[in-house]
């Protein structure tokens, strides 16, 4: 049996990339690990992963719902990290760069697009998030979007779907 790559796109198992964190058995050790867990369990559908790791957002109730049922709604294609500051296991202070790839999840009406030829658009999260340490743990603290992100054009597209951006996502 092969073992099954992590989806936050590291090339590492699952088993032993994010998947002790999504578990609890080990806290990510920088802030780039953190997100990446943070992507991995959106992708695993773990609401209760994103909570405990974001101080700021979703305290409320109803924003707790929400994360809940759009979590279920949503499929995550690929995660490709561009820049990291600070974040170390040292640090308090951590800014992660990324682009995330997604398409709306509907099983209901999947089947059927594919049979017309149609394909669920792509959509991107182009953000630079900001994270702190708080007792030993790095946790989500603000994200600010940034301007749609293209990749060059003979290169893979964002999208992770395979095609060179130009003949994909250019
Ligand atoms: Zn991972
Ligand atoms: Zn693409």
């Amino acid at each position: 049996m092969i073992a099954r790559s992590c989806p936050c796109g590291s090339g590492q198992p699952f088993a032993t990339c994010c998947e002790p964190y999504l578990t609890g058995a080990a806290n990510a050790p920088t802030a780039e690990a953190l997100m990446r867990s943070r992507y991995t369990a959106f992708h695993e559908r773990k609401p209760d992963y994103i909570l405990a790791t974001d101080r700021t957002g979703s305290s409320t109730p109803a924003a707790r719902a929400d994360l809940r049922s759009e979590i279920t709604r949503m499929e995550w294609l690929n995660l490709i990290v561009f820049d990291t500051k600070q974040g170390g296991p040292q640090d308090t202070l951590g800014e992660v760069t990324f682009v995330a790839a997604f398409r709306p999840h509907m099983p209901d009406l999947g089947p059927a697009m594919k049979l017309a030829g149609m394909e669920m658009p792509i959509s991107q999260i182009h953000e630079r998030s900001r994270f702190e340490r708080e007792d030993g743990r790095w946790v989500y603290v603000s994200g600010e979007h940034l301007a749609p992100y293209k990749s060059a054009a003979n290169a893979p597209c964002w999208c992770g779907q395979g095609k060179k951006t130009k003949h994909c996502h250019g």
